[in-house]
């Protein structure tokens, strides 16, 4: 999904050439496996010695292995084929969320290990509680080479420390630098979640798709922004707070301080509450009593859509999180209702489908994202 050729760049000093000639490397192998070294020097651009040398690194790092001969195409001797290491090591995938973290381990090819999820109450020790699970979680399956962690709120991107008002976290919780400090040599990221949800539904289904949003409708309401094929976080790093759009200046109030917010308005509490169940997966939206109940619910989220729409105009609206349980009925209300409140030349252009990917979307996403970066340095999503 990265791949982009980069045989030089006038600015980027020799490292960060080398970091991304490696991760265009590795991804071309793990998208095509098993490939020869050939093969690889023709689909990226990049010269047969410089294959050579990067492959040989891998090999060196574990990360790929020469996996036999493979057929001759032509004069010469016949390839020998690369492929990615399965056990060459893992990268573990964290969601923050309120009462429970949860961890989903994945080797060098993206396949998930396992999936554990750890109840917690106590916010002010998330570093060690984060740091010991995955130590205990990742044992057995060889080297550690990163950690990407998806949280419910505003990241400072200077210190790491997390603004939410889903999670009990004080702002000066350091969960971030006890994490850097316990894993010196290994990758850590941090993100909104919200980003790593639409990363990963452009990854696995929607790959020819350049410019969507991804709206996570849970208790809480946030949005992950791919424009251009990267995932958009704006200048702070906090782009997609979604939830925190008033769709009601006179609505009810918001923890954030406003009124009227997506999230007070439309988040899983008020849905239960219009429908007066106490779960949502208790709601059966076949019956037309009950959809009429939720018809305020729709009309806020095409509300927020419209909104959304008209400011990045992209080809599509993904909604996911706990509201995908309402079924088609309640998508189809939101679609009627969008027609009724959007430009025909939007309305008649956009698909607002709900989410396609099994299990939890933000530990398979920030998995893949890091796997995707694996030699990049950062520890911010910054695209
Ligand atoms: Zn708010």
């Amino acid at each position: 999904m990265v791949l982009k050729i980069q045989k030089n760049h006038g600015t980027a000093n020799q490292k960060l050439v080398k970091q991304s000639n490696l991760t265009l490397v590795f991804n071309y192998i793990n998208e095509n496996q098993p490939v020869s070294r050939a093969s690889i020097a023709h689909a990226t651009g990049l010269s047969p010695t410089t294959v050579s040398s990067l492959v040989d690194e891998l090999i060196v790092e574990s990360m790929v292995l020469e996996t036999g001969v493979g057929k001759l195409s032509g004069s010469g001797r016949k390839p020998i084929m690369i492929e990615v290491n399965p056990s060459g090591g893992c990268v573990v995938g964290v969601e923050i969320k309120a009462g429970r973290v949860d961890f989903e381990v994945f080797n060098l090819e993206g396949r998930s290990l396992l999936y554990h999820e750890r109840i917690i109450s106590d916010y002010s020790n998330l570093g060690d509680i984060i740091s010991c699970e995955v130590e205990r979680l990742c044992n057995g399956f060889g080297r550690l080479l990163g950690i990407c962690i998806g949280v419910p709120g505003v990241i400072d991107r200077k210190t790491k420390r997390v603004l939410s008002t889903l999670i009990p976290i004080k702002p000066d919780n350091d969960f971030f630098s006890v994490l850097c400090k316990r894993f010196p040599d290994v990758k850590i990221k941090l993100g909104n979640e919200s980003s790593y949800c639409a990363y990963i539904e452009k990854a696995e289904s929607k790959k020819g798709i350049r410019d969507l949003v991804y709206i996570d409708i849970n208790v809480g309401i946030g949005a992950g922004i791919i424009l251009d094929n990267r995932i958009f976080t704006g200048a702070f790093g906090n782009a997609g707070e979604f939830g925190h759009v008033s769709v009601d200046i006179n609505g009810r109030a918001c923890k954030c301080g406003n009124r009227g917010c997506l999230e007070a308005m439309a988040g899983t509490p008020a849905i239960c509450e219009a429908a007066g169940v106490t779960k949502i997966s208790e709601i059966d939206t076949s019956d037309e009593k009950t959809l009429e109940k939720l018809h305020d619910i729709g009309r806020y989220i095409a509300a927020g859509i419209n909104n959304i729409v008209n400011m990045i105009n992209p080809e599509m609206v993904i909604l996911g999180g706990e509201i995908v349980k309402l079924g088609e009925p309640f998508l189809e209300m939101i679609r009627r209702e969008l027609e009724t409140i959007m430009f025909d030349v939007q309305s008649e252009k956009i698909s607002v489908v709900y989410s396609s990917v099994d299990g939890n979307p933000v530990t398979k996403g920030a998995g893949r994202y890091l796997l995707d970066r694996i030699f990049e340095d950062g520890d911010f999503i910054i695209e």
